[in-house]
């Protein structure tokens, strides 16, 4: 499934005036405006071998990281590695 057009643009919030819903954050996003606090920005988790291992033994892993992709542009924006964020994604 190819999620980027090569030609296509990914629209950009309206900046500015009359803008509702702009909390201004520091979020990395992308180029369309999602940041990770967004329903746009699905999160996905990468375990390292032990977490997969223990995962099968039904255990509940901590990842080892999350990115978040925009379902708009499908492009990975943030890539999160501290334990807060990492346990806020525990399955
Ligand atoms: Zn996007």
């Amino acid at each position: 499934m190819q999620l980027e057009r090569p030609t296509g643009k990914c629209r950009r919030w309206p900046r500015g005036r009359g803008a509702t819903e702009s909390v201004r954050t520091d979020l990395p996003s992308c180029r369309c405006g999602t940041d990770r606090t967004r329903r746009e920005a699905t999160p996905e988790r990468d375990y390292t071998f032990m977490g997969t291992v223990y995962a099968l033994w039904g255990g509940t892993p901590i990842p080892s990281q999350v990115s978040f992709r925009c379902v708009r542009c499908g492009v990975v924006f943030d890539t999160r590695r501290d334990l807060a964020t990492r346990r806020a994604f525990i399955i």
